[in-house]
């Protein structure tokens, strides 16, 4: 399952910034590609909010 980022995201970037696919996109809240994610959780390792968990 891929990575998931709740209403907690605070529209940083850093996520984005360290994805190694590219699966996440811009936005009030910041979004994760379901097809492009490889479940490696270096987002949200990354966060600072804490606004990232594996999906469901
Ligand atoms: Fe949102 Fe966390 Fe990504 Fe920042 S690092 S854009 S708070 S999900
Ligand atoms: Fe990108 Fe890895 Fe986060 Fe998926 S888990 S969105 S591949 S950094």
């Amino acid at each position: 399952m891929a990575y998931v980022i709740s209403d907690s995201c605070i529209a940083c970037g850093t996520c984005m910034s360290v994805c190694p696919t590219g699966a996440i996109s811009e936005g009030d809240i910041y979004k994760i590609d379901p097809d492009t994610c490889i479940d490696c959780g270096t987002c949200a390792d990354s966060c600072p909010n804490e606004a990232i968990a594996p999906g469901e």
